[in-house]
């Protein structure tokens, strides 16, 4: 199995050259140059199995340069029963009407972010070993909130590795924020910036593509890598539990075998919907894919209409991990389902850098429309989502899950649509306390200390507070440093420079 790039399908590098260089030199994404299929027959063997074999069956065919010991090895460690509260890194809790949810987050960091980044600082070691790297990673990291404290928390103390995240200054949650700046380990540096998720998320892709501060890097015996859903080594772990989920609805009764289901993703870069895709492709009985957005609906104007357009407001919400107008990996479906056409693909987002918009139109959007269905939500109708979810269900749900579950409500009320629904739960509610809180009791929002927040949630739901949240408070701040847009290459050198 080798990989091409999204904007040259010449492009020829191994899974281990993919991860450990997290994107392609030409600006574009590692895509697999085809998709194992798995047969009915094999997705119902799964059924029998815990996670960390799905995951090894799953994951295995698109990494022929690992051995298939160091894959058990990998998969062992990053979905550890101890490592997820329960034990199960994917649970499904099934309500009334023919809805499931997929709990995501029941690890180290609360958030399915988790999912990918246990694993990947298992998988980006091999890989550099397997290309001779003979050099360091330094992966940088542009978070929307979770994927910095996961990828943190994930790669803290791995040799061969430093980790720098950038997350925006106003643009992150309380809890999200001081899980960050409290960060143990001697590898690790975190920096605010002054923007938005896209300044950094743009301010990261800038240094990758930047030969000079890429030499510099290199002198300092460091090569970059990144953690983002723009690695390889992130989207494919996603895939494993989307299969998981199915082979559990099977094995529960609540679906019966071969039976198609949809799934309801709350989008931002488009990583996590994408991996439902692929697990489509590679045969897992999949109906239509519903991807849910806040305010910065983007997508869903994308999805329905073919118009990518970036030029208009940036809300941030209270579900900060969608505030995303860029979406990163909707060039990775562009180029499947243009049929690989890289020069198209190319294209798009030179217009899309050049004049923030694009259009896709005729077969491609065709396609796109019968296999999406997409709609949004704005935080009123989030919070009124969660108190509906609590009070008719007693189901507790973070803002981005009520989001997707808002939209996977209208989505089944417009089209009268019954296949089962698997809405993907990606945040612990405690993660957003104040405003999950401020949700179930409208009128007596606290000001001021999140944990406070976080105590009377319990208090109040009875819902037991995830350890690590818990631990949090405690924890003494290590992180403070702020720098401009324009600072961000500055930071990185500091942080090549210093002494681990
Ligand atoms: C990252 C994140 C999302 C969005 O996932 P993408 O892969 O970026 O589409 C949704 N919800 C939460 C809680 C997240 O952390």
């Amino acid at each position: 199995m080798n990989y091409q790039s999204t904007r040259n399908r010449r492009v020829n590098v191994s899974a281990a050259q993919a991860i450990a260089q997290g994107i392609c030199t030409d600006g574009g994404l590692f895509v697999p140059d085809s998709f194992p299929a798995v047969s009915q027959a094999q997705i119902s063997k799964m059924e029998k199995l815990g996670y960390r074999e799905r995951a090894a069956r799953i994951m295995a065919p698109y990494l022929t340069d690992f051995s298939a010991d160091e894959i058990t090895g990998c998969v062992t460690a990053a979905y550890a029963e101890d490592k997820f509260s329960g034990g199960n890194p994917a649970p499904v809790v099934s309500l009334k009407n023919g809805v499931s949810f997929l709990e995501l987050w029941h690890g180290p960091t609360c958030a399915f972010k988790d999912m990918a980044l246990q694993i990947l600082p298992r998988f980006l070691p091999l890989s550099l070993q397997k290309i001779h790297a003979g050099k360091d990673a330094l992966i940088l990291v542009a978070t929307s909130g979770d994927t910095g404290k996961a990828a943190l928390e994930g790669f803290r103390g791995v040799t061969g590795t430093r980790i720098l995240v950038f997350y925006p200054q106003n643009g992150v949650s309380a809890l999200q924020e001081r899980q960050m700046r409290t960060q143990e380990g001697a590898n690790v540096s975190v920096v605010a910036v002054r923007g938005n998720f896209d300044d950094a998320q743009t301010g990261v892709k800038s240094i990758f593509g930047d030969e000079h501060i890429r030499r510099q890097v290199a002198d300092a015996g460091l090569m970059f890598s990144s953690a983002n859903s723009i690695n390889w080594g992130r989207l494919l772990p996603q895939i494993v539990y989307y299969f998981s989920a199915w082979c559990d609805l099977v094995a529960s009764g609540k679906i019966k075998p071969g039976e198609k289901v949809n799934f309801c993703v709350p989008t931002g870069n488009f990583g996590d919907i994408l991996a439902a895709y692929y697990a489509r492709k590679m045969g897992l009985p999949v109906h239509r894919l519903i991807c849910a957005s806040n305010a910065n609906d983007v997508l869903t104007e994308f999805l329905t209409t073919g118009v990518y357009d970036r030029n208009r407001t940036f809300y941030p919400t209270i579900s900060p991990s969608m505030d995303i107008l860029v979406s990163s990996n909707l060039e990775r479906l562009l180029f499947d389902m243009t049929g690989g056409d890289d020069r198209k693909v190319s294209g798009w987002m030179a217009q899309l850098r050049a004049s923030g918009t694009y259009r896709v139109g005729g077969e491609v959007l065709r396609r796109i429309r019968e296999l999406f269905y997409a709609g949004s939500c704005g935080d009123a109708a989030t919070k009124a989502e969660i108190r509906r979810l609590y009070d008719s269900e007693h189901y507790l749900c973070d803002p981005h899950t009520a989001v997707a579950a808002h939209v996977c409500r209208k989505y089944r009320e417009e089209t009268g649509d019954t296949t089962h629904t698997v809405v993907v739960s990606t945040a612990s509610p405690y993660k957003f306390a104040p405003d999950v809180l401020g949700a179930l009791t409208p009128g007596e929002e606290p000001e001021g200390d999140p944990f406070e927040s976080v105590r009377r949630l319990s208090a109040v739901t009875g819902a037991p507070v995830p350890s690590p949240i818990a631990a949090l408070e405690a924890k003494p701040i290590r992180f403070s440093e702020v720098c401009g847009k324009d600072q961000m290459k500055g930071a990185v050198l500091e942080a090549a420079g210093r002494k681990v």
